[in-house]
């Protein structure tokens, strides 16, 4: 079920800088051998990992495996010397302003400044291309309104972000994280706050875009039906470490599940990708 991402088109404003093509053969994000130290602890030790340009990778793996470790470091918030390369540049050559038109991050729950209008928030999306002490230009205007259309948040840019409610909420980040332009879209549990219906409405919105301006997609997900039926590829971390990649129906299997994630499931053919249910681990007479 791999899908031919469709090139840059003219509506989102897109990265302007010769990182995004499609050019055959560099990959989008390209990691090796990536160590990363938390406070002493060793949190991923040696993981390898490769997303192609247009590719959507889902990356899973039980609470604490390092999956969100692994998102910051790809997006530059933590040090990796070495080890990321981005649509062929090394990432620690990317200036901060340069890696901002390159690859935009959702973070599993971004810090939300109190009093921030919606369109303000979005508007942040715009820095990389605001010059230092200037102020946004009408392009600037123009993206961030487009992008509020596109995410039904046109009547939402005067709300203070606080009083949204969590699903509004999720599409303002995503709003910002879009605006910004980038070709690589990184999402740490993009739908974790949502209901059922709004997860949908994101996955899908998020695969379109992708399909429409040919965006790169490196998420994480605990929704293991949502996560393969959106994924090319997943990757499954365990302990700081990949123990499986492949297609969906390769990773959520019920062996690989109860041994990283202790789960008893089964695993179900479903139409876009295996379905995983969770079944009690033994009868209670
Ligand atoms: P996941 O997203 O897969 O649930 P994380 O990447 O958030 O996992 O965390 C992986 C491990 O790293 C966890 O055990 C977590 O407690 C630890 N960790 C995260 N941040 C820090 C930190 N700043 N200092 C020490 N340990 C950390
Ligand atoms: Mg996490």
């Amino acid at each position: 079920m791999s899908r031919e991402p469709a090139g840059p088109s003219a509506g989102l404003p897109s990265a302007g800088l010769p990182f995004g093509g499609g050019d055959g053969g560099v990959p989008a994000v390209e990691v090796r051998g990536l160590h990363v130290d938390l406070g002493g602890t060793p949190i991923l030790t040696g993981v390898d990992l490769t997303v192609a340009v247009g590719e959507w990778v889902t990356v899973i793996g039980p609470n604490g495996a390092g999956k969100s470790t692994l998102l910051r470091a790809v997006g530059g918030l933590l040090p990796a010397p070495g080890a990321i390369t981005l649509f062929g540049t090394a990432s620690t050559a990317l200036r901060r302003r340069d890696r901002a038109r390159v690859v935009a991050t959702v973070a599993q729950s971004p810090v939300v400044p109190p009093g921030m209008s919606v369109l303000d928030y979005v508007l942040l999306g715009r820095t990389p291309y605001i010059p230092t002490l200037g102020r946004e230009s009408t392009a600037d205007l123009d993206a961030v309104h487009e992008v509020l259309g596109r995410l039904d948040l046109t009547g939402f840019h005067r709300r203070e972000l606080a009083t949204l409610s969590g699903g509004e909420r999720q599409r303002v980040f995503l709003a910002r994280a879009l605006a910004q332009g980038a070709t690589l879209l990184l999402l740490d549990e993009p739908t974790s706050a949502l209901d059922i219906g709004h997860q949908q409405e994101v996955l899908e919105l998020v695969d379109q875009l992708r399909r429409e301006h040919g965006l790169t997609v490196l998420a994480t997900m605990h929704d293991l039906s949502l996560a393969g039926e959106y994924a090319d590829r997943m990757v499954m971390l365990a302990a700081g470490k990949v123990v499986a990649a492949g297609t969906p129906s390769e990773v959520l299997t019920e062996h690989l599940l109860a041994t990283h994630y202790r789960a008893s499931v089964r695993v179900v053919p479903g139409t876009h990708g295996p379905l995983v249910v969770p079944v009690r681990p033994r009868a209670h007479l």
